[in-house]
């Protein structure tokens, strides 16, 4: 069962309505279903003042989160990540205005997929799935695993053979039947079509069932609800399949409909690699729709996505909020990467360095304003990422020249 706020589910495309109180994947024309809700009666059912009130974590939306039951609100102990701001930094840049990291590698799994995939895992198990199937780049394949061992339900994952061994290792580790695929992560979603009818799993690919959206929808309430009921000025997304843009872009307008926000909205920035920039791409050229991305590359794994079925969403989302796409060079993601580690302590996955080195750029180029506040999305914990190695040691069998340490 869904929640009763939950009136049906809506083709992004088409518009056309689907009963959210029976499985669905994707809608009639192969597009995302968005969850709908009556958002009147919400409005009247939560007050700012008893959401304040409530303990911390993503569940404290539940009225505008899709799942019925308490008992199937899963949960692995889920945080509200916090918001650091980079001072020394910003000045350094010769920004007046804020700049912040929102850090969602606090989140169980350390990613922000710990959202989307519980809201994922919730829902499959109001609806009686038993078995989830997913690509995944890493984090969304351990966030999936994690859950749905939690919540008793059987999952199978399957990575491109070079994803990290870390993130391999763990959705094993967490109850994930895990295979390694010798392609990229369209490849490994091919596989997990290919199955539904033989093996009867359930696809939880981005933005092919209609939660997970939903989940991450939670990173746009949650910033609006620390910063006052306001809005920052701009957002940096890293952008894979853009679940997280679309899912704070749909957050924004239910917080607006509901009275609780304004018309103000931040504008959306979509950050990407240079070796995996479709959206940028797209968005350059002015299409709606962002075709495959050939021999895509980047170390930021969780940004190398070469088509997203998304893409209209997230490009919409985008040029709606007089925001823009951006890429920028793996080389830059590296020294992003150190630069905030070693000036400010706050150690960034290679995404979320992408976003700092794309805010770097945006100010630089006159993109962004000086005294704009920007919020980065720093969506993984840095320490699942190889680091450089240390050289310096000492033996304790020799005299120590003390010397050297001041
Ligand atoms: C999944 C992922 C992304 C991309 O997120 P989307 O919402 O799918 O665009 C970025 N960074 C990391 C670390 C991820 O795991």
């Amino acid at each position: 069962m869904v929640s009763k706020y939950v009136t049906h589910l809506e083709c992004s495309m088409t518009g056309k309505h689907f009963n959210a109180n029976e499985k669905q994947g994707l809608s009639e024309v192969g597009r995302p279903l968005l969850v709908r809700y009556d958002l009147k009666a919400v409005a009247n059912a939560l007050k700012k003042e008893t959401l304040a009130k409530r303990t911390e974590g993503f569940w404290r939306y539940h009225e505008m989160l899709p799942v019925a039951h308490c008992d199937n609100r899963i949960s692995l102990g889920e945080v509200v990540t916090p918001l650091m701001d980079l001072p020394r930094i910003a000045k350094a840049h010769g920004a007046t205005g804020r700049l912040t990291v929102k850090d969602e590698g606090r989140l169980p799994t350390g990613s922000f997929k710990a959202r989307g995939l519980a809201m994922a895992v919730s829902m499959a198990k109001e609806l009686g799935i038993d078995h989830l199937a997913i690509p995944t780049n890493g984090n969304a394949g351990a966030a999936m695993a994690a859950y749905a061992t939690k919540a008793g339900i059987r999952s199978t994952v399957f990575c491109p053979d070079d994803t990290p061994p870390i993130n391999v290792e763990e959705i094993a580790f967490q109850g994930g039947d895990t295979y390694r695929v010798n392609g990229l992560i369209n490849d490994c979603g091919a596989i997990v079509g290919g199955g539904k009818e033989s093996v009867g799993w359930f696809d939880v690919s981005t933005l092919k069932e209609p939660y997970r959206i939903e989940g991450k929808k939670t990173m746009g309430l949650e910033l609006a609800e620390q910063l006052g009921w306001q809005v920052p000025d701009v957002i940096f997304y890293p952008t894979g399949g853009g679940t997280g843009l679309i899912g704070m872009w749909k957050a924004f307008a239910e917080l607006e409909e509901m009275g609780w926000i304004g018309s103000k909205r931040p504008r959306m920035i979509a950050v990407q690699s240079t070796g995996c920039a479709p959206i940028v791409k797209a968005y350059d050229n002015g299409e709606e729709h962002a075709p495959l991305w050939e021999n895509a590359y980047t170390h930021a794994s969780g940004i190398r996505v070469p088509i997203a079925v998304g893409d209209f969403l997230i490009l919409r989302a985008v040029r709606e909020s007089g925001g823009f796409a951006i890429a920028v060079e793996d080389e830059a993601i590296t020294q992003a990467q150190a630069h905030v580690a070693k000036e400010e302590g706050v150690l960034l996955c290679p995404e979320g360095a992408a976003t700092f080195a794309a805010w770097q750029q945006s100010l630089t180029n006159g993109s962004i304003g000086k005294d704009d506040h920007a919020i980065l999305f720093n969506c993984a914990t840095g320490l699942k990422y190889p680091m450089p190695e240390v050289q310096k040691a000492i033996d304790k069998n020799q005299t120590i020249d003390y010397g050297q340490f001041s």
